[in-house]
């Protein structure tokens, strides 16, 4: 998808929202910015003198569908709306009404299985069940990956943790949350 497709969706992310009677900002950039790095999250809302502009992972244009890669836009676009600037009560019930009238899975965070395309950050630790064997990947620490004794795998086992061979241990990273 290229730069002009996506700058379409977002027009039409917003006529949508309108449709809707959502009261999005008239102040969006009309041309998103692709963010070639971001790899913990798919889209950013940036404020800025009054003025939004919202970012798209490239990689989310490059693979991702149009149904993903408008989810997403939607998602961002209901940020400029007035006490949307987190996921609260009036954030979540934007997107609700954005999911009944098209359809979308708009949700306050998302993943690379859900929008479709391919996770390849490193993996890091993977996270073994001690009875099943069931191994999680993981690219990052997070409450599990640091307390896995506070966890249980879906089958009841209790959980360790394998760091991958030759990577570095890692500092603290910011989640997938979309913001
Ligand atoms: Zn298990
Ligand atoms: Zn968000």
């Amino acid at each position: 998808m290229t730069q002009e497709d996506v700058d379409k969706l977002l027009t039409r992310a917003i006529a949508q929202a309108r449709a809707a009677k959502i009261p999005v900002s008239d102040r969006i950039d009309p041309r998103v910015r692709l963010n070639q790095r971001a790899r913990t999250r798919f889209g950013c809302c940036v404020r800025r003198e009054g003025r939004y502009t919202i970012e798209l992972s490239a990689q989310l244009a490059r693979e991702g569908s149009e149904r993903a890669v408008m989810q997403v836009l939607c998602h961002e676009v209901l940020h400029t709306c007035y006490g949307c600037s987190n996921h609260g009560p009036r954030w979540r019930g934007y997107a609700q009404r954005m999911n009944a009238a098209y359809g979308y899975e708009i949700q306050r965070t998302d993943n690379y299985d859900a929008l479709g395309i391919e996770d390849d950050r490193p993996v890091r630790y993977y996270v073994v069940c001690q009875r099943c064997g069931r191994r999680l990947p993981r690219m990052k620490r997070s409450p599990l990956v640091d307390h896995p004794g506070r966890y249980r795998c879906t089958c009841g086992g209790a959980l360790r943790v394998e760091p991958v061979a030759g990577v570095r241990a890692i500092g603290y990273e910011k989640g997938d949350e979309r913001t």
